[in-house]
């Protein structure tokens, strides 16, 4: 095992319950690689949604919690609100952060709270069979498509910015050392973080919407698919088709953040003797 693997993982809970070739395997690895310093590793607070993402916090060796369904977004607002001092994380899925917590999504955003998001994005519900997400593409074919979806899938680095999202990246499992970059940059950033990392699923994504559960087949089309924030900003929609943007796609400092003011505003309703 790597040594910060070793020192990192909760071995109790082991093994994970990735299948083999998961994406979501990378996403740890690069995740730990870039909170191993003890003064970043010591002040961490995970959450996880449910899916096969939301159990990424439970291989970790540190204060975690397994929430509800969508519902990771809302304990981590009330987990950051009550200790502001800790640097939280949440792991969530496509579906579980798009779908069902869209909601609590779009207002985590928008109040630009001081914490990480890292949405692994196997662009199908994996753990419960392989059904359409919101962010599978039209015409994919699914367990609950198999004719093709009708519906065209949702960006989700767009609907960030477009709620107030302070620093959003998307980079890929084939790109680890942009994930751990963004995990990085994102635990500095004093604001709401969102990291979209696409991610292969061979199990479901792969055998139904691919047609292949070959992991390396699967990670090679989604490297293809990846093109640089710098060279997409020059295609054209149509050449865009089917690819998306790698990188750090956004940042600003222009919104102020939820837990500082709150800070601000409860020692001026002190001061006002409320
Ligand atoms: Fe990974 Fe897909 Fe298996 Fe879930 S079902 S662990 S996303 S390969
Ligand atoms: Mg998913």
């Amino acid at each position: 095992m790597h040594p910060i693997a070793e020192k990192r993982l909760r071995k109790g809970a082991l093994p994970t319950i990735f299948c083999s070739g998961c994406g979501h395997g990378t996403v740890l690895n690069a995740f730990l690689r870039a909170v191993d310093p003890p003064e970043i590793f010591d002040s961490l607070a995970l959450v996880g949604g449910i899916g096969c993402s939301g159990w990424t916090p439970v291989f970790v060796d540190t204060d975690a919690m397994h929430t509800l369904h969508g519902r990771a977004l809302a304990v981590a607002t009330g987990l950051k609100l009550a200790a502001p001092d800790r640097k939280v994380v949440v792991f969530t899925g496509d579906g579980d952060c798009m779908s069902i917590g869209g909601n609590h999504f779009m207002h985590a955003a928008r109040r630009n709270i001081d914490m990480t998001v890292i949405m692994m994005n196997n662009r199908i519900y994996g753990m419960t069979g392989g059904q359409t997400a919101p962010t599978t593409p039209l015409d994919s074919r699914t367990q609950t498509s198999p004719y093709g979806n009708a519906e065209p899938d949702i960006d989700a680095c767009r609907v960030a910015e477009a709620c107030g999202a302070t620093y959003i990246a998307r980079w890929t499992s084939a790109h680890p050392r942009g994930i751990t970059r963004a995990v990085r940059e994102g635990l500095e950033h004093p604001g709401f973080a969102f990291i979209e990392v696409m991610v292969q699923c061979p199990t479901q994504a792969g055998r139904y919407m691919y047609g292949t559960a070959d992991s390396a087949r699967l990670l090679k089309m989604i490297k293809q698919a990846a093109v640089p924030k710098s060279r997409a900003q020059g295609m054209s929609e149509e050449e865009m088709a089917g690819r998306f943007a790698i990188g750090l796609l956004h940042r600003s400092d222009d919104r102020p953040e939820l837990t500082r003011g709150l800070a601000e505003l409860n020692q001026r309703a002190a001061g006002e003797g409320r």
